[in-house]
């Protein structure tokens, strides 16, 4: 997984998720055999897949907006199949395999997790379809029952891939996120006590993207539906819109802003610079840019780390 993740910094720092290096992430993150039970259209676009399988039941999502990583086959297999799933050496045998036949890795988030009365395991994952210019919008697009994918995702609870981590004195949560940030605000908002104040705003593309939301918090939702615009116009568009509503007053916010990268630096910039809110209490993270797959923010995010920091090392 390739996120653009930081809370304290205003350079585009970069998280890998559950591939991320380090000795403690080594028992929390697991490959698992995931197969698609049933798909779901929840608005023009999005795609609820649901996943089953055995191995769902040692999955153990920290809930928020945990994140996990799908390894989706090239158009003509039907079902993922990766020559090592081993800790050591998955990665390079992945690597190593012809670009044509190599599944492609990416990031989505756990909308729920659930254990059905009969005792199953299930995932729901929302995919946003943005047509065939990727290969997991593509994947989603053609989902059917039965097919096989693998993931790397949590075999703990409490992991690095849940971002979300208000400060206990939080008197407000401030939200920013797009379409494919959408699943985890969701996920974050089921969660969120009673009583917990929050000012979000969800840009999404469509009028019927508006998903339904539910929580207890005391939530203030801003949807803004953004049709047509790219580039700078679209980011100087949507950040004038936070710029313009008035946040309630507080003392202690914390931020959580997720989605298209220059979007999100450029929200996150304005919270800080303009709004005051203390940069060490605004987790930002890039979902995706405009214009780069995930490969190539992966390539981006390794270049310059020591070949002990590839992510052999991080399961
Ligand atoms: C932690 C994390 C959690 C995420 N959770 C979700 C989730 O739950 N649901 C979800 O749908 N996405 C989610 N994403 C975003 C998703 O990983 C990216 O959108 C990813 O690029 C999609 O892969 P792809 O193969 O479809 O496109 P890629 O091959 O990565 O990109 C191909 C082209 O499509 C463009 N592109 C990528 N995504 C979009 C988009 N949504 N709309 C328009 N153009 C796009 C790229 O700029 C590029 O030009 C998450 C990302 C992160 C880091």
């Amino acid at each position: 997984m390739t996120a653009t993740d930081t809370t304290d910094t205003d350079s585009t720092d970069t998280d890998t998720g559950p591939t991320a290096a380090g000795a403690d992430t080594i028992a929390h993150f697991r490959f698992f055999a995931l197969e698609v039970l049933r798909t779901r259209r929840l608005g023009h676009s999005f795609l609820r897949v649901t996943f089953g399988g055995e191995s769902l039941a040692d999955f153990r999502s920290g809930g928020y907006d945990q994140s996990l990583s799908l390894f989706l086959p090239p158009p003509h297999r039907e079902h993922t199949v990766l020559p090592s799933t081993d800790e050591h050496t998955w990665f390079g045998a992945w690597r190593a395999m012809p670009e044509a036949e190599r599944p492609a890795m990416r990031s989505y988030t756990v909308r729920e997790q659930r254990r059905t009365p009969e005792g199953g395991d299930e995932v729901d994952i929302d995919f946003v379809l943005h047509g065939d210019t990727g290969p997991a919008s593509a994947w989603a697009g053609r989902a059917v029952t039965g097919r096989r994918v693998l993931a790397i995702g949590p075999a703990v609870a409490e992991n690095k891939s849940v971002r979300f981590a208000p400060p206990a004195d939080t008197d407000l949560v401030l939200m920013y996120a797009d379409e494919t940030a959408l699943p985890a605000a969701a996920a974050i908002l089921d969660r969120l006590p009673s009583g917990t104040r929050v000012k979000a705003w969800f840009e999404v593309p469509h009028e019927d993207d508006r998903l339904r939301l539910d929580t207890l918090a005391d939530a203030d939702v801003t949807w803004v539906v953004r049709g047509a615009g790219v580039g700078r116009e679209r980011i100087e568009r949507l950040s004038e819109v936070v710029r313009a509503s008035e946040p309630p007053a507080c003392a202690a916010p914390y931020a959580w802003i997720a989605g298209e990268s220059g979007t999100i630096r450029a929200v996150r910039r304005h919270l800080v610079r303009e709004r005051g809110v203390d940069r060490r209490r605004v987790r930002f993270t890039g979902y995706w840019r405009l214009g780069a797959s995930e490969e190539e923010l992966l390539a981006e995010a390794y270049s310059g780390r020591a070949p002990s920091e590839d992510p052999s090392a991080e399961l």
